[in-house]
């Protein structure tokens, strides 16, 4: 199936077995386009034949994947770029650092001995929110460095992939993944490391797009959380839930949301149907916003309505 998929020549591919159970029967589940930027190729999702999950195969090179979280790439927009739009971006930005402090503190007492490690911290914003609201120690990781942004130096910052960095065991209180483990390329062993890390009292959250969700019965291949090359696996609960008690974790609570907005889902998957791929977020904030008004009233029930996005509460098994 893929062969016949038109991509440029330098593109490199790597054929891979199932994350979850090793496979490698597959059956052909859809086809996705690096949507949010408009950058060229077709990429290839695959249902495994064994135990249903959904994952990028043949899925882009590990040397190559890094071209593709650029500036353009929105979860690595710095608010600098922003020039008008700066004061809308920060808004959003702290309100998406304070719907994750809501999720964490309904189960971890965060206070000035804690220690924190997001994995996947990008510019470090929500580990800065909690260090200035509890005084907690802060730890990220992330394959990109982002030294040039305001207060980075307060965070104990790793560079590299998380599973490689050497890290104290059993020491933290928290761990926390969000929209990281979907873009991971090895999920197996990313949970088996933070299962490691966890103190036993310790809380691991992760937040991941959920594929049995409304917003992807609505867009299908146009579905935000295909969002590929990027996306190397699309989870549903049940193979979430398969990969984490393989993993050395167990799971005490499941949320049907998530800290990031489903609206975003609705208006960018409503905006890919339409206009197709790449999209121009400064031409679009005002419909964005305008939207959102017209959307409050469905979006106050977002926590139950299964729109997007899941959230898994584990510990150490
Ligand atoms: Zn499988």
């Amino acid at each position: 199936m893929y062969a016949q998929l038109n991509n440029p020549k330098h593109y490199k591919f790597e054929t891979v077995s199932c994350y979850n159970c090793g496979s490698t029967k597959t059956s052909h589940f859809l086809v996705g386009e690096e949507d949010l930027t408009g950058k060229e190729g077709y990429f290839n999702f695959e249902k495994c034949s064994d135990c249903g999950l959904v994952y990028q195969n043949p899925r882009v090179h590990m040397d190559q994947i890094k071209d593709f979280y650029d500036n353009e790439y929105i979860a690595h927009r710095k608010k600098k770029n922003w020039g008008l739009l700066t004061p809308l971006y920060n808004r959003a930005m702290n309100k998406h650092d304070r719907s994750k402090d809501s999720i964490v503190s309904k189960y971890v007492d965060l206070n000035e001995k804690s220690q924190v490690l997001d994995v996947g911290c990008a510019v470090g914003t929500f580990l800065l929110h909690l260090h200035k609201k509890y005084g907690s120690h802060i730890s990220g990781v992330d394959f990109k460095s982002d030294l040039s942004f305001p207060n980075f130096d307060k965070i104990d910052f790793h560079c590299g992939l998380f599973y490689e960095q050497n890290l104290p065991k059993n020491n933290f209180d928290l761990i926390t993944m969000w929209h990281f483990l979907e873009h991971c390329y090895d999920p197996v062993k990313t949970l088996n490391k933070s299962a490691e890390l966890i103190s036993d009292s310790g809380k691991v959250i992760i937040e991941v797009p959920r594929l049995d969700s409304v917003t992807y019965k609505m867009f299908k291949d146009k579905w935000p959380g295909v969002q590929a090359p990027q996306h190397t696996v699309m989870f549903d609960k049940k193979s979430l839930f398969e990969m984490i008690e393989k993993s050395g974790l167990k799971v005490v609570d499941y949320l049907p949301y998530g800290a990031f907005p489903s609206y975003f889902y609705i208006f960018t998957g409503i905006y890919f149907k339409i206009f197709g791929k790449g999209l121009n977020l400064e031409n679009t904030v005002i419909p964005y916003f305008l939207g959102q008004l017209l959307l409050s009233p469905v979006l106050l029930f977002e926590k139950k309505l299964n729109l997007s996005m899941q959230t898994v509460v584990c510990e150490k098994a």
